[in-house]
């Protein structure tokens, strides 16, 4: 394959045009992941594997999309090894995304994401070198008091789930170093969007928010509401991970995928009932346990490696959600 000029110190390489890209996306069926097939499928020769143990996601998630699901764990290796057959990328983003579930059970998230995580790259290094792009998370920051975060920064991780988070990345991009992977870990900020899993135990706070507003009821803010985070719709996201896949981007040093809007929860509340065009009743409760205070990204390194980058703003991406939640469309 040709090399490519490169923002990163890894090289970035193009892919040879003459047949079908193959590409692997571990937790396909998940809510970011299914999103990543969608854009994979809007692109002409592209060719899809899903693989996914659905324990926390539904294979309708990918209904009316073009991929070969296959069911089972990252952590089946053999499986793994022929699901990576032929595949020129594996975008991995099968995990446990919980903060409170790894409160809860430490040891089998640590199993999931990080033994999956370092199957994963064995089974990329194996095939090959297939060009491997990883989920890592913000939550890597902690609350260290700088904003906005930027990839220089030293991790502080205040969960089990941000400790897993930075061992997956660390060992991917070791992998690199070490074994000539080429290697993509991003820092998800958090994404929102169709197929969020609202029902999960423990949600995420705009579908946790989104369900509970649709219903007519008040919203649960945990400590004051003036935390902040850096949402992402899911798209903007997927189009980021399927431009990294076709254009085979690499690098040594994580990157943040975050596009450097910062919302507090009490903005969130505020944009959601204009969204809708009611007020929302807000509920107070008791601060949570690695609960993050605010988070924000930089994205110089997000914005040197994909300069055609235009997010979808917040407004639009809620209105899409709420749309899509209504089941009058999606993006
Ligand atoms: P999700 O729970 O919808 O997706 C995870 C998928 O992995 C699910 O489909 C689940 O069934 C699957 N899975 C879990 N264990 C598996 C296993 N052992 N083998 C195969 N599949 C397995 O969550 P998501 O929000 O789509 O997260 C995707 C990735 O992005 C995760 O790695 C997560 O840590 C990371 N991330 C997400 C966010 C966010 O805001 N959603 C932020 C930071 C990082």
């Amino acid at each position: 394959m040709p090399a490519e000029a490169s923002a990163g110190t890894a090289p970035t390489l193009r892919h040879p045009l003459d047949r079908p890209l193959r590409v692997l996306v571990t937790g396909g069926a998940g809510f970011i992941g299914s999103a990543v097939c969608r854009v994979l499928a809007r692109r002409p020769g592209t060719e899809i594997v899903a693989l996914d143990d659905f324990s926390s996601s539904d294979p309708a998630n990918l209904s009316g999309v073009p991929a070969t699901l296959i069911e089972g764990s990252v952590l089946d290796e053999p499986l793994l090894a022929q699901s990576m057959a032929g595949v020129d990328a594996v975008v991995h983003l099968a995990a446990i995304a919980s903060v409170q579930e790894s409160l809860d059970r430490p040891l089998e998230v640590h199993r999931v994401n990080v033994t999956g995580t370092l199957t994963v790259l064995e089974a990329a290094r194996a095939a090959g070198l297939v060009h491997t792009v990883i989920a890592s998370s913000s939550s890597v920051y902690g609350s260290g008091p700088e904003l906005p975060k930027h990839e220089g920064l030293r991790p502080r991780t205040e969960s089990p789930y941000g400790a897993t988070k930075l061992a997956a990345e660390s060992y991917a991009l070791t992998w690199q170093r070490s074994y000539g992977l080429p290697v993509l870990a991003f820092r998800f900020f958090n994404v929102f969007g169709p197929r969020q899993n609202a029902g999960a135990a423990y949600p995420a706070v705009v579908p946790a928010f989104l369900e509970r507003t649709l219903d007519g009821g008040a919203v649960t803010i945990f400590g004051t509401g003036e935390q902040s985070r850096d949402f992402t719709y899911v798209e903007s996201v997927a189009e980021v991970i399927a431009d990294a896949v076709v254009r085979r981007v690499a690098h040594d040093e994580p990157v943040d995928l975050g596009f450097g809007v910062r919302t507090s929860l009490l903005e969130l509340v505020h944009e959601l009932a204009t969204a809708l065009g009611r007020p929302i009743d807000i509920e107070f409760a008791p601060a949570r346990t690695g609960d993050i205070l605010h988070s924000q990204a930089e994205g110089r390194r997000l914005a040197e490696l994909f300069p055609g980058l235009r997010p979808i703003p917040l407004a639009e991406g809620l209105r899409a959600t709420i749309e899509w939640m209504h089941g009058e469309g999606e993006r």
